[in-house]
């Protein structure tokens, strides 16, 4: 018996994190204020991803961050 009122299949999923938006602020001493910043993938390291902060709005280096991976690489999900 097939129903002819089958709800859609394919529902809209709702992106659960957003990687490149960062909601961080940090001091910029080129605009000499807290400012917006960007996350630029610099490294892929053995014990995880290095980013660089970036300025949103003149682009200065601000820092950079180890965004650590699994602790168990490899392991089954
Ligand atoms: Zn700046």
């Amino acid at each position: 018996m097939a129903n002819p009122f089958q709800p859609p299949s394919g529902r809209p999923k709702r992106p659960s994190q957003y990687k490149d938006f960062s909601a961080t602020e940090l001091y910029c001493p080129r605009c000499k204020r807290a400012v917006p910043v960007r996350t630029r993938l610099l490294l892929v390291l053995p014990q995880g991803d290095q980013y660089e902060y970036r300025c949103a709005f003149c682009g200065e280096s601000l820092g950079t961050k180890i965004d650590k991976t699994s602790p168990f690489p490899g392991v089954l999900k």
